[in-house]
């Protein structure tokens, strides 16, 4: 896995916060703000005595350095790379914008259509349409049942 894709983890993101649990982000810990960091419910200027106190600037660095990857990719935070597919279908099937577009791909039936999220083509999986994923508002919902259901680690999720 590349640096890149690597995953952050909240902790991660929390060692570098104040950890000072000071409630003027709105959440009640810093780990809560961190953890909904990631989910991109905040934002790193959420948290004011990161930017205030000199003696956070180090640290605050730090942080725009690792999640700059995530600015960088679709909202979604979804990355499927092609050359690790194998072309099973899982996440055509599995998805469920996929399954409510059209029902007949949750008993297995084929389908090509090209309003999905997520279609099979010439043995590689293709991102059509990310905007309608489930982690896009409105719902931003933290779905993640492509990559768990992808076992060749070709869809990974930040
Ligand atoms: S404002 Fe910053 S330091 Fe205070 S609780 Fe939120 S994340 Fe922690
Ligand atoms: S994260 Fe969920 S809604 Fe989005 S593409 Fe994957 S399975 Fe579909
Ligand atoms: S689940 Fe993964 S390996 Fe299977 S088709 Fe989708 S992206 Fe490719």
């Amino acid at each position: 896995m590349s640096e890149k894709s690597k995953k952050l983890s909240p902790l991660e993101v929390y060692n570098l916060l104040p950890k000072t649990n000071c409630k003027e982000c709105g959440y009640p810990s810093c780990i809560a703000f961190a953890t909904n960091l990631l989910l991109g419910k905040n934002k790193l200027e959420d948290c004011p005595p990161l930017f205030r106190d000199p003696k956070y600037a180090a640290n605050l660095e730090k942080l725009k350095t690792l999640l700059k990857p995530m600015e960088e990719m679709a909202e979604t935070g979804i990355k499927l790379d092609p050359d690790k597919c194998t072309g099973c279908g899982n996440c055509v099937v599995v998805c469920p914008v996929n399954v409510s577009i059209e029902p007949k791909i949750a008993k297995g039936i084929g389908v090509k259509r090209f309003d999905l999220i997520f279609l099979v083509e010439n043995g590689k999986a293709k991102i059509l349409d990310l905007e309608k994923c489930r982690r896009f508002p409105p719902e931003r919902i933290n779905c993640r049942v492509c990559e768990e259901y992808c076992y060749s680690g070709a869809i990974e999720i930040f």
